[in-house]
């Protein structure tokens, strides 16, 4: 099912995630629609706060944009090919950022059209619960460890914005105001869009790669 994402104004995004204690079917069907929601909106991240839910479970796909947005991941030192680890569905993540920092534009599926600088560790290393329930250890660089901090960032109710620097987000100012006015006059809450909304096909590389939302 594809839901409504949540923009901000409301809430829930400021939310932080309750912990997963038990990966059940609920779970499952989360991620999976959490999966389709992310691709309907043409996103390569989506967190659950993102539909209304405040708990600690994401997915990120950055497969789709790595020619123009490199990336690399590694597990006990050793490169792994990120395209077979995506799409990912992160639960009860944890990271730890190294002290590199570098500054790329990002954007939000909950901030719509708003995209800014955003300083963040260029490289992470993430442990993290998988949906089949194993907990595993890797580093990640580049776009993966952007989004991955992006969206680990909303688990804990902390927005892009609140990683800008006070000249990016004076320029942003007007329009982030807007947006929470109309997020806090018509909170989603995760309610699922209409029926009649139909879900596009997981979009290709061909037109995700300018795409760096979130
Ligand atoms: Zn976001």
């Amino acid at each position: 099912m594809v839901y409504e994402i949540v923009k901000y104004g409301d809430p829930v995004l400021r939310a932080k995630g309750r912990r997963i204690e038990k990966i059940d079917d609920g779970i499952k069907q989360l991620a999976a629609d959490m999966l389709e929601t992310m691709y309907a909106a043409h996103g390569l991240g989506l967190a659950a706060q993102q539909i209304g839910l405040a708990l600690q479970i994401t997915v990120v796909d950055v497969a789709p944009v790595l020619n123009n947005h490199p990336s690399a991941m590694s597990m006990d030192g050793k490169p792994v090919d990120i395209n077979a680890w995506m799409p990912m569905v992160l639960i009860n993540p944890r990271l730890e950022l190294a002290a590199e920092r570098d500054v790329a534009s990002e954007g939000c599926l909950s901030f719509p059209d708003i995209h800014g600088d955003v300083s963040r560790a260029t490289t992470i290393k993430v442990r993290t619960q998988l949906l089949d329930g194993r907990e595993v250890a890797f580093e990640a660089a580049g776009m993966l460890a952007r989004a991955i901090q992006h969206e680990v960032d909303h688990l804990g109710g902390v927005l892009y914005i609140d990683r800008m620097n006070s000249a990016t987000k004076f320029s942003l100012s007007g329009r982030i105001k807007r947006l929470q006015k109309e997020g806090l006059a018509n909170p989603t809450q995760g309610k699922p869009r209409p029926a009649k909304y139909q879900p596009s096909k997981k979009p290709g590389p061909a037109n995700m790669e300018e795409t760096d939302e979130m």
